[in-house]
């Protein structure tokens, strides 16, 4: 069903401001009913590579990482819903059925374009008020192992991805908030089919089992549930049913707000240190994107606290000044070895610079007081000028010095990362959107929340803040500018991207994906193979991956020819193969309408009409 879109909208963005502020429940703005119906869709049979060949639609889409999450999408594009109307309905149902990834217990970034304006929406996990920079450090001063501290209370930030769906659903919301959660809702309460890749990720993983409600519910009998299992969550049916009444306040304030507190103060291993006014206090923020020009085009992406777009396009932008490698493709669309040296080496400077300068802007200034000083084709021209035919090597690259910087800060050690979803969306209104989200490692800090509910099942909470540096400074006590500082947002890497033709000003495609910091790579390659080699949105994201954040270089598994990584080997790159499983989702304006990608390596699908 189709709004009339300007009553509808004027009704709708006073009201909604109005009763957040006084608390009322968001329902109470309804005037059009939403019906979900459950879908028929059969588990996928396997969770390895599937083959896809793309989706064309004329007048909208949605692409997400399940099929049901993708469904919940769709119904509600279909009932003249807007993007974000959909993105709320894909995120809460990725909440239930690809909990390892995403969900109301983490953070997001959402960029929107509403035909006229870009605008960025931050729902980034905050460090609690009381925490300061040891607070990955050990007794004696050494940083804890990964996953002890990813594991535990210690790592659980302030969660954001509600307020900021709500912030984002004030301003483009079409169809009431309430309405949004039911096929969530829904789904949690008949029970869903676990997906082969839930069934995997559990079976693979160890720190939740130890999680008192973790274990019982995706272990029952201490074994990891099966694919194909129908799975019921009464514990998140009613957090949602929550939510849909009272909005984010119901999960920042009260009996769910107490029960997340009492979970990560009282942690088995380690409590941190989150407060009901932590919870409380948490505000999602509208920041400026940064539209970068690349070609015909105009990149917009997020700004800091997420280094994605910087780095995405500081590659993209020292590949302009090297030499045009004739041809990036091999026959049977491989990447040539010309080719990847250069990409690998624009990587490794531009890492350089993330690792020295990009953290929460509210905490960290810009190199001369402005992010897009990084993005300079004077300075990234200087950059390129580094790179020879020999790699410089694992940990060749140093971070260069963009604009006058007022700070100097140590560089940043990386560290693993892990998880994510991505969610682009194209409505009929002319409205687009990209939203990448996630509880940082797969299952999070692996802390299950039933929200007080006593109910099984439950959320899970991220363990955003292993996204800070553990180390506050390095040895010579030089700061470093990811540190832990409370209420600061940790650096991200993720990098959801829209881009638009720079004389029509019209929508091109909407990206991005997981992976960690890797996303960066999986992100400005597929840029270059839709924008500038011309594969579609599917063969860009079929391409195998080659990726180093400064140090070795990792190519896919079973993806190159031994040559190639020989011929890597023989420049000094250090490269050896490993998985590397992204997770893209993409959506491109064709004269027909849309044509949507999902990546091969996991469950995504694209519907639309
Ligand atoms: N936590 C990471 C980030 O925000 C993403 C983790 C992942 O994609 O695996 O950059």
């Amino acid at each position: 069903m189709t709004l009339p879109a300007t009553p509808f909208r004027r009704r709708l963005l006073v009201p909604v401001t109005a009763a957040l502020m006084l608390g009322l429940p968001l329902a109470a703005q309804a005037e059009v009913a939403f019906q979900y119906d459950l879908p028929a869709i059969a588990p996928e049979v396997a969770s390895e590579t599937q083959e896809k060949s793309g989706w064309a639609t004329e007048r909208f889409a949605v692409a997400a990482a399940n099929p049901l999450a993708t469904d919940a999408g769709y119904q509600v594009l279909k009932a003249g819903g807007s993007a974000v109307d959909a993105a709320v309905a894909v995120q809460m149902v990725l909440t239930l059925v690809e909990p390892q990834s995403s969900g109301i217990g983490g953070g997001a970034f959402l960029m929107h374009h509403d035909g006229e304006a870009v605008a960025a929406y931050d729902g980034r996990e905050t460090a609690p008020a009381a925490v300061n920079g040891e607070l990955f450090l050990d007794e004696a001063g050494e940083p804890l192992d990964f996953m002890e501290a990813a594991a535990s209370g210690l790592s659980v930030g302030v969660p954001g991805t509600v307020r900021m769906l709500e912030l984002a659903h004030a301003e483009y919301g079409r169809l009431p908030w309430a309405e949004l959660f039911g096929p969530a809702i829904r789904l949690a309460e008949e029970g869903f089919a676990v997906s082969p890749r839930l069934a995997t990720s559990l079976a693979s993983e160890q720190p939740l089992r130890d999680d008192p409600l973790g274990s019982a519910f995706y272990y029952p009998d201490g074994e990891p549930l099966q694919a194909g299992v129908t799975l019921k969550n009464p514990a998140l049916a009613a957090i949602l049913r929550e939510i849909a009444e009272r909005g984010s306040q119901a999960l920042h304030e009260g009996a769910i707000a107490e029960d997340l507190v009492a979970r990560v103060q009282g942690h088995h291993s380690r409590g941190g240190a989150i407060t009901a006014e932590d919870l409380a206090g948490y505000a999602a923020k509208r920041r400026d994107p940064i539209c970068t020009a690349w070609q015909a085009y105009e990149v917009c992406g997020f700004p800091p606290p997420t280094s994605g777009h910087l780095t995405v396009m500081q590659i993209l932008g020292i590949l302009e000044h090297l030499p045009e490698v004739e041809s990036p493709l091999d026959d049977d669309q491989g990447l040539s070895e010309p080719w990847l040296h250069q990409f690998l080496e624009a990587s490794r400077l531009a890492f350089a610079d993330r690792g020295r300068y990009i953290g929460d802007p509210d905490f960290v200034e810009a190199p001369g007081g402005d992010w897009s000083v990084m993005l300079d084709p004077d300075y990234l021209a200087l950059r390129a000028g580094l790179i020879g035919e020999e790699s410089l090597g694992s940990g060749g690259a140093e971070p260069g010095n963009p604009g006058e910087l007022a700070t100097a800060w140590a560089s940043q050690p990386e560290q693993p990362e892990y998880g994510t979803s991505h969610i682009s969306i194209v409505d009929e209104h002319g409205n687009a959107l990209a939203m990448t989200t996630t509880i940082e490692a797969a299952f999070g800090s692996r802390i299950l929340a039933d929200g007080g509910t006593g109910l099984a099942g439950g959320y899970l909470l991220n363990n955003e803040l292993t996204d800070f540096s553990f180390t506050p400074q390095d040895e010579d006590g030089q700061p470093i500018a990811n540190r832990v500082e409370p209420n600061k947002r940790p650096r991200s890497s993720m990098s959801p991207t829209l881009v638009f033709d720079r004389e029509s000003g019209e929508l091109v495609a909407s990206l991005g994906s997981p992976g960690g910091a890797a996303i960066i790579h999986y992100t400005a390659k597929a840029l270059v193979a839709m924008l500038d080699w011309g594969l579609d949105a599917q063969e860009a994201l079929n391409l195998p991956h080659a990726i180093t954040l400064g140090g070795p270089v990792f190519l896919e598994e079973g993806r190159f020819p031994a040559e190639t990584l020989e011929a890597l080997n023989a420049r000094g790159h250090d490269a050896s193969e490993r998985e590397l499983v992204s997770g893209l989702q993409a959506i491109q304006r064709t004269e027909a309408g849309f044509f949507g990608g999902a990546d091969p390596r996991r469950e995504g699908v694209v519907m639309g009409e």
